[in-house]
């Protein structure tokens, strides 16, 4: 059996943990490798080894540590088709959703590129007569990334990179379901002149996780997952004095109001819910329909769902994967249960969707709920499968009322012809991303992403400019030079005259 190890050091490494976790392939249902969950001893060792590394990492200039980025950037181009294949290998995903996840990836580390740029500070000459100030932004030590299953290569390159880019050192822990993929990118970033110790990957579970929250070495912690987690994640870290962002779960909603392009709609809808089989923190969970729209919304939309093409992520024909394993197929499916019992109305049942020949495959069909109500547990809970609720709602007031009052904040989107509705949908709604006529608004990585309300605990989005404000501290800097003249004490405070 493959055995999926830690990289530490600038070495694969078995460390010290004798407990093993199963990694499967969603699609046939075969456990294909076992991965090792490491100590918290195995933690600590790599604490100090990124520790020592840091020591000469921050000191590099940032064109140097830019020039490993750009090499980096070019082994991820050329090693793109077996990454994507790790990703669907362990995944699920059809292999160019899993493609595209890599290169959004890549584009983080193509920002990171910038690094020179990017980390200039700001000077001010003469802040007092012949006193001039400047600010700075400085590395600060070894940094940890805890990160979900459902982007095994984007999430942590959403991390990694900026840290990295900006001086500090790093250590991942992945997800333990999908590890794979973060060791392939730490040997290439290790060919790329990356120095020993810079990035290294921990693999494990809540043992490891925990390490990290307590070690005192670690300055700052991110985290992409679920809400519970990223709750228990800002708590603790933060009681032991780390900076901390911590991404969590979401459930976002798609207001279609009645002016919009219909096709357009149902088409940006079907991929945002069951692209990824809806496990996307993105992904599109609830159709809000405004005024009297939903009847012709459900049509077209059942129809569509029924035609989806369910299969293998590296057939061609695929459009959406299996899930990821069978304990979250069993979760999915008893939501769908749920629905039923709740009242919902279940237009397109996945659940009893075979395979020939992948019978023991994660596998479900699309499912479609219309008359979801606010209390219910399927318009409230985070499903994390290819599951959509349709909910119907008066007016526009009453469908921004809806998605402001849901406790999740991380997307949203609205499909209107109406500049004015689109205008103050944006301004008003309690959401950090937002799309108009855009299905999944996923920042660029020039840009930052993340959520509001409880799709976020901390004060920093990531990646962007905001990854580098999170990965860096500031320092400002007051100097004069006087000449000869020696002034007396003053015991008032400084001002300009
Ligand atoms: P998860 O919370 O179960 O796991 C995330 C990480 O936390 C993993 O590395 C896991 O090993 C670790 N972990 C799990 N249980 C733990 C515990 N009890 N103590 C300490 N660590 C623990 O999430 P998941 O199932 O891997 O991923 C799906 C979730 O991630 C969804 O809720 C999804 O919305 C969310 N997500 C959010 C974003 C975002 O940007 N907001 C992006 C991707 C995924």
């Amino acid at each position: 059996m493959n055995l999926i190890q830690h990289f530490v050091n600038g070495n694969l490494s078995k460390g010290d943990s004798n407990r093993r976790g199963k990694v499967f392939n969603p699609a046939t249902g075969e456990q294909t490798s076992e991965v090792i969950l490491g100590s918290k001893k195995d933690l600590d060792n790599t604490v100090l080894i990124a520790k020592k590394a840091f020591e000469s990492w921050s000191l590099k200039p940032p064109l140097q540590r830019a020039r490993v980025m750009f090499k980096f950037k070019e082994l991820i181009e050329k090693n793109s088709d077996e990454i994507t294949k790790m990703i669907v290998a362990e995944h699920g995903k059809v292999y160019e959703d899993a493609k595209g996840s890599l290169t959004r990836g890549l584009e983080v580390v193509e920002f990171a590129c910038g690094i020179p740029q990017i980390l200039k500070g700001e000077f001010t000459e003469n802040v007092g007569s012949e006193v001039d100030s400047w600010s700075i932004r400085q590395p600060l030590g070894v940094c940890a990334g805890i990160t979900p299953f459902n982007f095994p290569a984007m999430v942590p390159m959403w991390m990694f990179p900026m840290a990295i880019a900006c001086g500090n050192t790093f250590i991942l822990k992945p997800s333990e379901k999908d590890p794979s993929c973060s060791i392939k990118l730490a040997e290439l970033f290790k060919e790329s002149g990356l120095p020993d110790g810079v990035f290294n990957v921990v693999n494990g579970d809540k043992e490891v996780v925990d390490a990290i929250l307590v070690n005192k070495d670690i300055q700052a912690v991110s985290f992409v997952g679920s809400t519970p987690i990223a709750k228990y994640i800002y708590e603790n870290a933060a009681k032991n004095e780390k900076r901390v962002q911590a991404l969590g779960g979401a459930k976002n909603h798609c207001v279609v109001m009645p002016d919009c392009d219909l096709d357009q709609a149902v088409n940006g809808l079907m991929g945002a819910a069951y692209g990824s089989a809806g496990e996307r923190c993105m992904a599109q969970s609830v159709a809000v329909a405004v005024g009297g729209i939903g009847d012709k919304l459900v049509e077209k939309l059942s129809r569509k769902v029924e035609a989806l093409k369910v299969g293998p992520g590296m057939d061609k024909n695929s459009e959406m994967g299996p899930l990821v394993t069978k304990e979250h197929l069993e979760k999915v499916k008893g939501y769908v249960d749920l629905g039923v019992k709740e009242g919902a109305k279940l237009v397109v049942d996945g659940r009893s969707l075979k395979l020939q020949g992948y019978e023991k495959g994660f596998f479900i069909g699309g499912c479609l709920f219309d008359d979801v109500k606010k209390d219910m547990r399927i318009y409230n809970e985070e499903i994390f499968g290819p599951v959509l609720s349709v909910v119907r709602a008066n007016d526009f007031s009453e469908a921004t009322q809806l998605v402001n009052d849901h406790e999740f904040g991380n997307g949203v989107s609205i499909f209107t012809r109406d500049g004015d509705a689109a205008r103050s949908f944006s301004s008003k709604i309690k959401v950090g991303m937002v799309g108009i006529n855009i299905p999944i608004p996923v920042p660029m990585a020039f840009h930052s992403f993340g959520g509001w309300k409880r799709s976020l605990f901390g004060d920093q989005h990531m990646h962007g400019p905001e990854g580098v404000r999170f990965y860096t501290k500031l320092k400002t800097v007051t100097s004069r030079w006087p000449s000869g003249i020696r002034s007396n004490p003053e015991f008032v405070m400084p001002t300009m005259k």
